[in-house]
């Protein structure tokens, strides 16, 4: 199963269509996309073998973040080792957790507005949560995610070294810093979960490529460790980490500049594609604002 933000409304993406949830439902399911997650396996269960009537084809740049506004979002630093090694530490012993704010989320297309010379690129993988975790076993975590998605985790190193001890969450939540999408791909519908293929390139030259097995905290043991301590809730999102290749690791440095195209893609997950803007450009955050404007546009008229 594809699920998709279209206009602020919860759609399903079968065969190059879209379909309406709401209206495919007649009405079972609301057409707030974040709501959906607290009733995911309900939706599952309706989807399978279903016939979903008329759909629609749809482009690419009608596709907003598939998850607008989650509660949580976690983030997790220096997850591969030779990500820890390029960034010249030690790997954690423990998952390094921080956050990147909900206001910095986007969606699959569009621009990103640059905040300074120093803003690098960082694919993940996206975990989306599906069931409220608690204690989870990391054998059984896979069961608490609703899907996958492919994430950037954009950063700006000059906010992030800025001082000693470094900070993370500010330097990675400027506007537009968190595209999010296409889709929440169902993990039965990913060939290994555990083990994508991932790969980010700019204009066309790839920087980062690895494999999400080369994780040192798999997704199970990350949902294990964070849900001891907390609970993970239907809809929050979990960054996990980038491979080797960054902007910061290489020699010399490289970081985005105004105009370069930034492509993110995962094994079976989908892909996005982005164009850098200059922070003084005149729509350059302009195009962030539409994604939580539709989600709550979508939620009043629920209610
Ligand atoms: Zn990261």
């Amino acid at each position: 199963m594809k699920f998709a933000n279209i206009g602020g409304r919860a759609h399903l993406i079968a065969a190059g269509l879209c379909f309406d949830l709401e209206q495919a439902s007649a009405g079972r399911f609301s057409p707030d996309p974040q709501a959906i997650y607290a009733r995911w396996d309900e939706l599952t269960d309706w989807t399978a073998g279903r016939d979903l009537g008329d759909g629609r084809p749809f482009r690419t740049e009608e596709l907003l973040t598939p998850v607008p506004m989650p509660r949580q979002v976690f983030a997790i630093g220096l997850n591969y080792r030779a990500h820890a090694d390029e960034a010249e530490v030690e790997p954690p012993k423990e998952p390094m957790v921080f956050t990147k704010y909900a206001s910095s989320l986007t969606g699959p297309t569009g621009s990103v507005a640059l905040t300074s010379t120093s803003v690098d690129w960082e694919i993940e993988l996206v975990v989306v949560i599906g069931r409220t975790a608690r204690s989870v076993p990391a054998g059984r975590a896979w069961e608490y995610v609703a899907g996958l998605t492919v994430g950037q985790d954009l950063s700006d190193r000059e906010r992030q070294f800025t001082d000693s001890p470094p900070q993370f969450s500010l330097a990675k939540s400027a506007p537009g810093f968190s595209p999010v999408g296409p889709y929440v791909v169902g993990t039965g519908d990913v060939p290994d979960p555990d083990d994508l293929a991932l790969e980010c390139s700019v204009n066309g030259e790839v920087m980062q490529r690895d494999r999400t097995s080369s994780m040192l905290f798999g997704v199970g043991e990350l949902i294990a460790r964070l849900s001891r301590v907390l609970p993970l809730l239907p809809g929050d999102l979990l960054f996990t980490g980038t491979p080797a290749g960054v902007g910061l690791g290489r020699t010399p440095r490289r970081f985005l500049r105004p105009g370069d195209r930034l492509v993110s893609r995962i094994e079976g997950v989908g892909e996005m594609a982005h164009t850098m803007t200059d922070i003084d450009a005149a729509d350059s955050v302009s195009q962030e604002a539409p994604v939580m404007a539709d989600a709550v546009h979508a939620r009043g008229g629920r209610s």
